[in-house]
């Protein structure tokens, strides 16, 4: 059994609690402690006996609360030490800052985190597979594009986490320069909705339970979008559709085989 939820999912900030009946951890920490505090108890959990925080990579999205909490909690962080070097000075101090490669996998009080690379403009970023009780859940966020490696490592997951940054033509008539443009639907920018019906289409198998979308721009897509594409990648394929928001935390998913 693994449970889930993304506490908040967007481009202002990101955190992923992930628990078990032997543990729980966090993939990011992008929103403050004092909103991290809050939002695990919306979804009836604390914070505390938390045994981990694992970083994708050193955008301050995903690191705003990273130092607060480590230091308040006192939790190891375990990040690729491109991604160690690579953490904003705001950060500070870690109390204890654990390196490995890409491609590791490493074992926290009963779940299993695999790491793989992915194409992002950060300095080593990745990615997570975590594995519980025969529970396989599947996360790729902030990647420009989706290669072989990411739909091998994301096959025959339970449950899926995918980001549907931005809708093409809302990013093309949109507000945002030349340059940033370039930047998001570059290779090494975000995933556009389109990437990912393609990424979720290769992806369905009968066990698949739960996809939750993340990372949606505020500014160049809107859920209801993306919730419509992905149902329509489904048909009627009985897996749930989750539209992750900035502002709330999704409920706590239960994924059990
Ligand atoms: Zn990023
Ligand atoms: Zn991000």
């Amino acid at each position: 059994m693994l449970r889930f939820s993304l506490l908040g999912s967007g481009s202002s900030g990101n955190a992923l609690l992930i628990a078990s009946e032997t543990g729980k951890i966090l993939i990011d920490s992008g929103l403050s402690f004092k909103q991290l505090k809050l939002r695990a108890e919306a979804v009836g959990e604390t914070l505390d006996g938390l045994a981990a925080v694992f970083v994708t990579h050193e955008h301050r999205d995903h690191v705003n609360g990273l130092g607060t909490l480590a230091r308040r909690l006192n939790v190891p962080v375990y990040a690729t030490a491109g991604t160690l070097e690579g953490l904003p000075g705001a950060v500070g101090e870690l109390p204890c800052a654990q390196a490995f490669e890409a491609g590791d996998t490493i074992a926290v009080d009963g779940l299993s985190l695999t790491s793989f690379s992915v194409c992002h403009d950060a300095a080593d970023p990745v990615s997570y597979i975590v594995r519980c009780g025969g529970v396989k859940l599947g996360v790729a966020s902030d990647l420009g594009h989706a290669p072989t490696l990411v739909k091998t490592r994301l096959q025959g997951a339970d449950a899926l986490i995918l980001e549907s940054n931005y809708c093409p033509d809302m990013l093309r008539h949109g507000r945002y320069p030349p340059s940033v443009q370039q930047r998001i639907n570059g290779r090494h920018g975000h995933l556009s909705n389109h990437a990912m019906n393609s990424l979720l289409s290769s992806l369905l198998h009968d066990g698949l339970q739960q996809v939750v979308i993340v990372h949606v721009s505020a500014e160049n897509n809107t859920p209801e979008l993306v919730e419509q594409l992905a149902a329509q990648v489904l048909g009627d394929h009985p897996a749930g559709v989750y539209v992750a928001r900035q502002d709330v935390p999704t409920p706590m998913f239960e994924i059990r085989r």
